[in-house]
């Protein structure tokens, strides 16, 4: 028997309608064509692959690298009334069987399994024998070798295609860069298969980007003033400043756990666990956390300390709002990250090529930081795509930066470093440009030189800012073969300035940087929550409250993710048209025959009450 697509999504999601291209995407896999999917996190590749295996009939089997990831997509399912299970390691003994049996006798629609499991020559005989309706490569990067989490198992997913070669196969993933995508095609031989691509934007996270300033307190009140009650992720460098941030803001009456490799993996699990099965739990961690988190409701994601890159960045802070709910990142950063990733990579073991290359990425996105721009801009045009209209949400939107006509100050600094033959850092230069006394300046005779003393408007920190900046421009460069001096940037830019022919505008950034946060703070687009930013009195939101103490109740129950249960959208939408009939309820987005069943009742009586 075959489904309409449409009627699958209605009836078994609880969708009224496709988003974005899935539509497109799913009418063609459904007609037997293959296909890369790109998608940003949270654009809904999930049902790309799912419906198709629905309408067709047969099992549908997906590759997915996280045993996690698995078990949450698999409880989802579950919870849908879609005859769904997982094959990998972590099963318990005889579990294994019972879902061979279930494969054998034709009773699975979607079959999860760990490309290790898949390739094992029992699994593909198994498979050969059973009507497959097609094949889903989660995760499809990881066939890259470029790429940031490489699994060699997945090289060898190419020989889906010469074993089933009449079994469609579609691969999916959210990263975005040309190298990566031509490689997934040619590994995973989808030469013939179609590419489609969707806008990168995640339009619901609002990007803020602060200079590093007291940064426990600049937490704080980020927190306090939008995400008391929220789940969300702090990252830092290191893991002895997880535990110290975890400690402190479990001090501060948030219930916040650490997360990183040193811990047993007994208290990663369990704090992991915590924070997808609970409300408003904080994980404090290193970047090893987060993959293969699918958590819809993170609502915000914090970053302590410079990430390496603009990918690193935007992958984590897409972590937030995958259920398209408002959701905030912020970023702290100051020149001592800098300093620190860059000597991380001149110590690093990658050879010269990598070194240049991961150089690039750093200035890319210290760029990103101090610039003055719509940063929705800035980092989807780093991706290739173009956003004509700054965005209206992020922090350079919403509250602009004062900047100031920087050319002469510029100038000061480059005839400074020219003078001083283009080898010196920020603290010697700035000693010439304030005039200071020291055995340095005298042992090099700089206090004979012209520019010294010349910068006298400007405090020590006002010119290491102005440093840093002109750095951020690549009017300057950092020359890592010496000691880390500074050069002229590409010859036209920095002459052109000296000349006097290019206006350099700075912002008036570190030392002004507490200025900006008030500014922030009196702005009055928000307060409290985010659940109050979307609704928006008081009623709904105490309905919005109890219905959330209802769905943990259940989940704990059952022992699943509450999210499982209803997304958070979902519950909102019921907070704010209190359904009285089974018939109304059924009316609401992500409310299909299976969960109307078995919630419809509870949740009715709820609101009633
Ligand atoms: P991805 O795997 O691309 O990160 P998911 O498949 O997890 O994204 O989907 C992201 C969110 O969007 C989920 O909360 C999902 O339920 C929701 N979603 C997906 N498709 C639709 C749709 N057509 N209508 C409404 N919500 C949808
Ligand atoms: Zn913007």
């Amino acid at each position: 028997m075959s489904f309409a697509p449409s009627d699958v999504l209605r009836r078994v999601f609880g969708f009224e309608s496709f988003m974005g291209r899935q539509e497109e995407i799913i009418d063609h896999v459904v007609n037997g064509g293959e296909a890369l999917v790109l998608m940003p996190t949270g654009g809904g590749k999930s049902l790309c692959y799912q419906i198709p295996a629905l309408c067709k009939g047969g099992m549908g089997v997906v590759i997915s690298p996280l045993i996690a990831l698995m078990r949450d997509q698999v409880e989802a399912l579950k919870q849908l009334g879609v005859r769904a299970a997982a094959l990998n390691s972590a099963l318990e003994s005889g579990e294994a069987g019972r879902i061979i049996d279930q494969i054998k006798a034709g009773k699975l629609d979607l079959l999860y399994v760990a490309p290790e499991r898949l390739l094992m020559d029992g699994t593909l005989g198994l498979l050969e024998q059973c009507r497959i309706s097609l094949f889903a490569i989660d995760e499809a990067h990881c066939v890259s070798q470029w790429g940031h989490d490489f699994r060699p198992e997945y090289l060898q997913l190419s020989v889906l295609s010469e074993r089933f070669p009449k079994v469609p196969r579609i691969a999916l993933t959210a990263t975005a860069d040309v190298p990566t995508r031509n490689e997934i095609i040619k590994k995973l031989k989808l030469e013939n298969g179609r590419v489609f691509i969707s806008s990168f934007d995640r339009p619901n996270i609002r990007y803020h980007v602060l200079p590093k300033n007291k940064p426990r307190e600049q937490l704080l009140r980020f927190l306090k003033k939008d995400h008391a009650e929220d789940s969300g992720i702090v990252y830092c460098l290191s893991r002895a400043r997880v535990e110290e941030i975890a400690e402190w803001l479990s001090q501060q009456g948030f219930d916040a756990l650490p997360y990183h490799a040193g811990l047993a993996t007994g208290v990663r699990s369990r704090n992991q666990d915590r924070f997808i099965k609970d409300e408003g739990v904080i994980v404090v961690a290193t970047i090893a956390f987060g993959m293969g988190i699918d958590k819809p409701n993170v609502r915000f994601v914090v970053h302590m300390d410079m990430p390496k890159s603009i990918e690193a960045y935007y992958q984590e802070t897409g972590r937030a709002g995958r259920d398209g709910l408002p959701s905030d990142s912020l970023l702290l950063y100051g020149n001592e990250d800098v300093a620190k990733l860059r000597s991380m990579i001149e110590d690093g073991e990658a050879n010269e090529q990598r070194k240049q290359l991961e150089r690039r990425k750093l200035d890319a996105l210290a760029g990103y930081c101090s610039s003055s721009r719509c940063r929705r801009q800035t980092l989807l045009e780093y991706f290739g795509e173009v956003l004509s209209e700054p965005c209206g949400n992020c922090d350079s939107c919403l509250y602009p930066v004062d900047t100031f006509d920087g050319t002469v100050a510029a100038q000061k600094a480059l005839s400074c470093v020219y003078r001083t033959g283009q080898r010196f850092g920020t603290v010697h230069l700035t000693d010439v440009l304030v005039g200071a006394d020291t055995e340095r300046v005298r042992q090099f005779g700089h206090d004979k030189l012209p520019t010294y003393g010349v910068g006298k408007e400007f405090t020590r920190s006002q010119w290491r800012d102005i440093f840093r900046q002109l750095v951020a421009h690549g009017i300057l460069i950092t020359d890592m073969e010496g000691h880390g001096g500074l050069r002229f940037g590409s010859e036209d830019v920095s002459r052109s300035v000296l000349r006097g022919e290019k206006k350099v505008t700075l912002r008036e950034d570190m030392t002004f940087a507490l200025k900006r946060e008030v500014k922030e703070k009196r702005a009055k687009h928000s307060d409290g929550s985010k659940v109050k930013q979307v609704l928006d009195n008081a009623e709904d939101e105490n309905v919005f409250q109890s219905l959330r103490a209802l769905r943990l109740r259940i989940a704990k129950e059952q022992n699943v993710p509450p999210y499982v249960i209803f997304h958070d959208t979902t519950l909102m939408a019921i907070a704010q048209k209190r359904p009285r009939t089974l018939q109304e309820m059924g009316g609401i987005s992500g409310i299909g025959v299976a969960k109307l069943e078995r919630y419809g009742e509870v949740f009715l009586k709820a609101i009633a009450a």
